[in-house]
C-alpha cells in the first residue's frame, strides 16, 4: 500500500530499529534513564530552550504546555483549524479547566493578528483571563512566514501573553527556509515538537520551554498517566531521527511538489499547493463523487484521508517510484 493519510504511518527503519535496540534504559519516573535525558537535553538545546520533557504523544505534549502556562479559569487564543483546539477531543477545557477562544485561520493557515488582539479580554471580573496565544507551524503543511512569528511574539509581549507553538512539524518549516529552527522557536515561551510525523520515530513527542514551565508539566504528566518507564527505547528512536532525519525533510517537500505538478494536469481536479507547502498536497474533486474516487483509487493500493477535500501527505515511506505510480493512477481514473 502507499499511504499518503499522514507522515504518521511512518515504520522505523532497520537502522533506527538497531538503536532502539541498543538504548541504554532505567525508569524515567524516577528520572534515571539515560536516553530519555540524553533526547530531552538535545531537542531543549537544538530549539534554545532551557530545558525538554518527553511525552508520549503530541496531544498530550500541547496538554502540559496549555496547563503549564494557564490556571483554572484562563483561556488561550487559538486557531479554529488549530490542532490544540479541534482535534485533541478538547483536552484544555476538559483536564486544564482552560477555555479556548478561537479565532479563523486565513486561508495561508495563520491568524490574523488584528483578530487575535480583538480578541484579548481586558482585566474585569465578567471575562476568564487572556493567558496565552497558541500557534501552530508548519499548519496545514504551511510554513509560516518568519516575520509573521516576529509579529506575533511582539503582540504577546505588549499583552503580557505566553505563546505556545504547537510544532508538530516545526522542522518542515525550518527545512523550507533553510533556516536554523531557532529562528522559529526563539519567537516562542514553550514548543512541542513531534517526533513521530515526518522525522519517522514511531512514538513520541518532546515540549521544551523554561526550567520552570518543565517542572510543572513533569508533575502534570505523571497526573495525565503519561509517566513512561524504561521509555529509553523509545527515546533512542527519537533521538535518531533528530540526528538522521532532519535534512531529508526537503525530499518529502520535493516529492509533494512533484505530485501536486503532476496532479495539476487533471482537469477534474483542483490542486493546491502554495509557496509556503511543505509535504502536503490538497485536492479538491470537481463533479465526481469523492468517496466512489477513494473506494476505487484504494483498490490501486492508495490510500488517502480528508472528508471533503484530499490531503496527500508524502514522508520517509514514499519513494520517487511511487509518486509517478500515484499521479498515473490519478490520470487513469479520470480518463474513464
Ligand atoms: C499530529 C499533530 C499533533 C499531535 O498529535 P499526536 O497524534 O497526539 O501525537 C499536534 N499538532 C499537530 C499540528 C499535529 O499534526
Amino acid at each position: 500500500m502507499i499511504d499518503l493519510r499522514s507522515d504518521t504511518v511512518t515504520k522505523p527503519s532497520r537502522s533506527m530499529l538497531t538503536a532502539m535496540s541498543r538504548a541504554h534504559v532505567g525508569d524515567d519516573v524516577y528520572g534515571e534513564d539515560p536516553t530519555v535525558n540524553s533526547l530531552e537535553k538535545c531537542c531543549a538545546e537544538m530549539l534554545g530552550k532551557d530545558a525538554g520533557i518527553f511525552a508520549p504523544s503530541g496531544t498530550q505534549s500541547n496538554l502540559l504546555a496549555l496547563m503549564g502556562h494557564c490556571q483554572r479559569g484562563d483561556e488561550y487564543i487559538v486557531g479554529q483549524q488549530a490542532h490544540t483546539y479541534r482535534y485533541e477531543a478538547g483536552g484544555a477545557a476538559v483536564l486544564g479547566s482552560i477555555q479556548p477562544q478561537p479565532v479563523d485561520n486565513q486561508a495561508d493557515g495563520f491568524i490574523d493578528l488584528t483578530d487575535a488582539e480583538k480578541n484579548i479580554k481586558a482585566d474585569d471580573y465578567h471575562f476568564a483571563r487572556t493567558r496565552l496565544l497558541c500557534q501552530e507551524n508548519t499548519h496545514a503543511g504551511q510554513a509560516l512566514p518568519i516575520a509573521y512569528l516576529a509579529q506575533s511574539s511582539e503582540l504577546c509581549k505588549r499583552h503580557r501573553l505566553a505563546h505556545h507553538l504547537d510544532g508538530a512539524r516545526i522542522f518542515n518549516a525550518a527545512v523550507k527556509y533553510d533556516i536554523d529552527v531557532k529562528h522559529i522557536s526563539d519567537h516562542f515561551d514553550s514548543v512541542s515538537v513531534c517526533l513521530s510525523k515526518g522525522l519517522g520515530a514511531p512514538v513520541g513527542s518532546v515540549l521544551c520551554g523554561s526550567r520552570t514551565l518543565i517542572d510543572n508539566a513533569r508533575r502534570n504528566r505523571k497526573m495525565l498517566g503519561g509517566g513512561m518507564r524504561q521509555a529509553g527505547f523509545l527515546a533512542a528512536a527519537g533521538i535518531y531521527a533528530l540526528q538522521n532525519n532532519i535534512s531529508r525533510l526537503a525530499d518529502d517537500h520535493e516529492k509533494a511538489r512533484r505530485l501536486a505538478q503532476g496532479l495539476s494536469d487533471i482537469d477534474e481536479l483542483k490542486v493546491d499547493y502554495t509557496e509556503t507547502q511543505t509535504n502536503m498536497v490538497f485536492v479538491e474533486i470537481i463533479n465526481h463523487r469523492h468517496h466512489e474516487f477513494v473506494g476505487q483509487i484504494r483498490q490501486q493500493g492508495i490510500l488517502l484521508s480528508g472528508r471533503y477535500s484530499l490531503r496527500l501527505v508524502t514522508h520517509l515511506d514514499i519513494s520517487d517510484q511511487d509518486i509517478v505510480y500515484v499521479i498515473s493512477k490519478f490520470k487513469d481514473y479520470f480518463r474513464k
